[in-house]
């Protein structure tokens, strides 16, 4: 998967390695090969075009620790960008199958994998998750496809649906349904009839069959081989059918891997699973962290940067505490505490976080505490001039009533925000003679 793509890009990023100090011009020709080297393994335009220009942009504006180098620094922001254009769901392999038994629908064209990958997955459920699967073929065209599906089954020990001849798709499906609530199974999938280009009768078909089925999952397999015509495909199924994932095909091929990194971006739709070869294991859920580090195959120096910013974390962090122990709490660190907390949920999710908060969870409704106190208190300070949040004390009464009226706020509010910010630099301060600010801090990160 993916070795052309990654040979090229290692050729990109060896030169810009070998190199101490670069330009802008340095990196701007290794970004232009990098965009090279995105179309070539066939990944659209638009989505080559914006991902050089996230890497550009972040490049830029980064600044450089000592111990890694520029280049190695590029390197660390193309894999990011790699993993935030490959991510999708953030656990692509849980299909929703609750209140069995629950109805998977696969769909995609012929020739794409869906009968092997509809058993690849019945066997992964049945293995990994301890589900008993009942599979059908809705392939009244094919008979052969019926019976490859049932050779399938017996070969991995997975039920199918026998086949009674002369039935419609949706007849199937419906009694697919009831054979799957009568015997206790988990989960049905029903595996559709293919064709080689998407018409208008395969798309009706499948869209009788989803509505009688009322699938949990409708899972679209792609050929990755095809490149820039999975993703069309994956498209067109999506807006006439409605998918919630994509299994790519075929990635052990040498294809050129485009499909993979241009899905997401261009259909919304997240690749769940990747097919890696004609056996019945071959199926891998599509971890985007991983997959990145195999696109760019410079694991070691990805993590050499992430260990150098975690190095100047460290050390921001230390300063900070030094000056939070000298009772130097300003507005600024108030309002990046007022951040960090909004970001993690806000008060809510916070206090979801702690044990046998919940009951307080409530109490807090009840009394109207809510981020919208983060919020106001945000506003508060955001309309304080820089002086003033780096010096509170300078807040006279005057001060105080431009900077309420600036946020649309009353006068009491911004004092009970000063008293806050009072009594929290007080405590730091006092935490800081006893050490115990450096264990909380400790704690935090
Ligand atoms: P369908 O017409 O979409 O149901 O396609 P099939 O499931 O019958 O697969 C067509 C062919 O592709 C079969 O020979 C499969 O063994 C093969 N195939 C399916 N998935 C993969 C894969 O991930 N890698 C490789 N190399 N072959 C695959």
């Amino acid at each position: 998967m993916f070795e052309s793509l990654s040979d090229r890009l290692s050729g990109v990023f060896d030169k810009l390695t070998k190199q101490g100090a670069l330009s802008d011009d340095d990196v701007k020709t290794a970004l232009r090969e990098v965009r090279v080297a995105l179309l070539e393994a066939d990944v659209s335009l638009p989505v080559a075009r914006d991902f050089v220009a996230a890497v550009q942009a972040k490049a830029t504006g980064q600044a450089v620790t000592k111990s890694i180098t520029p280049g190695q620094q590029v390197i660390k922001i193309v894999h990011d960008e790699l993993e935030r254009v490959l991510t999708g769901d953030t656990d692509p392999g849980a299909l929703k199958i609750d209140n069995p038994p629950a109805p998977i629908l696969m769909v995609g064209l012929q020739g794409s994998g869906k009968t092997t990958t509809t058993a690849k997955l019945a066997k992964r459920l049945k293995e990994r998750e301890g589900k008993r699967v009942l599979m059908a073929s809705l392939d009244t065209n094919r008979p052969a496809a019926m019976e490859q599906l049932a050779i399938l089954g017996a070969q991995i020990g997975v039920d199918t649906l026998p086949i009674v001849k002369g039935e419609t798709p949706v007849q199937i499906a419906k009694r697919a349904k009831t054979a799957a609530s009568l015997g206790g199974y988990d989960v049905y999938m029903l595996d559709t009839a293919g064709r080689l280009h998407i018409d208008a009768e395969l798309i009706a078909q499948a869209a009788a069959v989803r509505d009688v089925a009322n699938p949990r999952e409708t899972l679209l397999v792609v050929d990755g081989l095809t490149g820039q015509d999975a993703v069309n495909v994956a498209q067109e199924f999506d807006a006439k059918i409605g998918v919630t994932g994509v299994v790519l095909t075929r990635m052990d091929g040498d294809g050129r891997g485009g499909a993979a990194l241009s899905m997401r971006a261009i259909t919304g739709k997240p690749i769940r699973f990747v097919g890696l070869g004609e056996k019945m294991d071959a199926i891998e859920t599509f971890e985007p962290q991983r997959i990145a580090g195999r696109i760019l195959g410079m694991g070691d120096i990805v993590a050499l940067v992430e260990k150098a910013q975690a190095t100047i974390e460290a050390e921001q962090a230390e300063k900070m505490m030094k000056r939070f122990q000298q009772g130097r709490f300003n507005m600024n660190d108030l309002k990046m505490q007022l951040d960090q907390m909004l970001k993690m949920g806000g008060m809510q999710g916070m206090m979801g976080m702690i044990p046998g908060m919940g009951k307080m969870k409530g109490q807090m409704d009840a009394a109207g505490i809510d981020d919208s106190i983060l919020r106001r208190q945000i506003a508060l300070i955001n309309s304080m001039t820089k002086k003033e949040r780096a010096n509170p004390d300078l807040l006279a009464a005057s001060r105080k009533k431009r900077i309420a009226a600036g946020a649309g706020l009353e006068v009491s509010e911004l004092n009970k925000l000063v008293k806050q910010h009072r009594q929290m630099a007080d405590m730091m301060k006092k935490m800081g003679k006893g050490g115990m600010l450096k264990n909380a801090m400790k704690q935090m990160m």
